[in-house]
């Protein structure tokens, strides 16, 4: 008896603390440079390892900094009970004015530092600063992609408030694992964007609406797998509880491509935010800019921090 209750106790959760997963985000940035138009498309292109690999920097950094946390996610229900948020003002000052900025940064701030982050992309597009293009280029690719997440837009983000704890890592980081290779990401080309600001407040509402439909089906699909809910895997010297196969297999299903879609969309944001830009910028020649990337020590950092420490602020896998 008391190995097994040795055995329980060291089964831990393998979920990571990063929203879409290390495998969403770098799937989404790669994924985003074959959305661009062909007067853009060369450069990235060379730097696709880069905005790759980049993509999770911004998680990391949660590691290290406090403030890093609420630009991740926007919890819509402290403002309104549906969609669309139209009584939160989508300027920044003018939420400010409204709420307080220390309103804001406690319930989330993603679409107002999205909009922060395309100004500054567009900036070293004007000032043709390579490796401020690409980390501003890999930071919005996250920013943006979290956006696209329902769980990043309630305060509900790990079903905490409702007894289904630990379904922001499903949604955003097992169910792209295990069916990622069957989700269509082809967007198309990216489309010059006339209104940047609504288009990541769309996002951002069209994740919220989501909400319900992500939670209900949970709970619903979780009633049919009562006894099979959870599996376990034994990785390096863990035990680990998961969710079981069965189960994700049916709640993705019943959730009729959902988190397929919602990346999809990811991919395009993220390529025609990129595309904005440039284009705002004046579409500068980025031909011969060097290729070379001198390594930023605060990614190094952010780096270690994450594989050694706690994350500072929101914790979303957590026992909140
Ligand atoms: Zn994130």
């Amino acid at each position: 008896m008391k190995r097994i209750a040795a055995l329980l106790l060291s089964f831990v959760f393998v979920f990571q603390s990063f929203a879409w997963g290390f495998l969403g985000h770098k799937t989404i940035n790669n994924r985003a440079v074959f959305a661009l138009p062909e007067d853009l498309f060369p450069f990235y292109k060379i730097h696709i390892d880069y905005v790759t690999q980049h993509s999770t920097d911004p998680d990391s950094r949660r590691y290290l900094f406090e403030d890093e946390g609420c630009r991740h996610f926007l919890d819509c229900d402290h403002y309104e009970f549906a969609a669309p948020l139209d009584t939160v003002p989508h300027n920044w000052f003018k939420a400010v004015e409204k709420y307080t900025e220390d309103t804001l940064n406690a319930h989330g701030i993603v679409p107002w530092y999205s909009m922060l982050m395309l100004r500054k992309l567009t900036k070293a597009f004007e000032n043709k600063d390579l490796i401020k293009i690409l980390k501003y280029s890999a930071d919005i690719g996250h920013y943006i992609a979290d956006a696209h997440v329902p769980l990043h837009s309630t305060s509900n983000y790990n079903g905490q408030h409702t007894g289904q704890h630990g379904i922001h890592a499903l949604w955003e980081s097992r169910l792209p694992q295990l069916f990622i290779d069957s989700f269509d990401l082809l967007t198309g080309t990216v489309a010059y964007v006339q209104d940047p600001q609504e288009f990541i407040w769309n996002a951002v509402s069209e994740s919220y609406e989501a909400v319900d439909t992500v939670l209900f089906l949970e709970k619903r699909i979780g009633m049919l797998h009562e006894n099979n809910k959870f599996s376990y895997e034994i990785i390096g010297n863990n035990t680990v509880q998961v969710y079981s196969a069965a189960f994700c297999n049916d709640y993705y299903r019943s959730m009729e491509n959902m988190v397929a879609r919602r990346m999809q969309k990811a991919v395009y944001a993220v390529a025609a935010f990129w595309y904005t830009a440039w284009v705002d910028a004046g579409q500068p020649d980025l031909k011969n800019l060097s290729a070379e990337i001198p390594q930023d020590p605060l990614d190094e950092k952010a780096e270690k921090a994450r594989e050694n420490g706690k994350i500072k602020g929101r914790e979303e896998h957590g026992k909140d």
